[in-house]
């Protein structure tokens, strides 16, 4: 159970229903795992999702 939302688009966990830098973008609670990034530039998992800034970010959306 979380109360935090994720960006359908750039997987991103926020706390509101709308993510602030993909405008207009829908976000989900249905969302499974978390990956933090703390260097986007040097992260595997970063390239895998197209991770481009630091932060929380879901693994899956729905
Ligand atoms: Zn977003």
């Amino acid at each position: 159970m979380s109360n935090e939302y994720a960006c359908k688009k750039c997987n991103r966990l926020i706390t509101t229903k709308s993510c602030s830098l993909c405008q207009g973008a829908q976000a989900s609670k249905n969302w499974k795992g978390i990956a933090v990034i703390l260097n986007s530039t040097k992260s595997n998992i970063a390239k895998k999702l197209k991770i481009e800034s630091n932060g929380a970010y879901a693994l899956r959306v729905r």
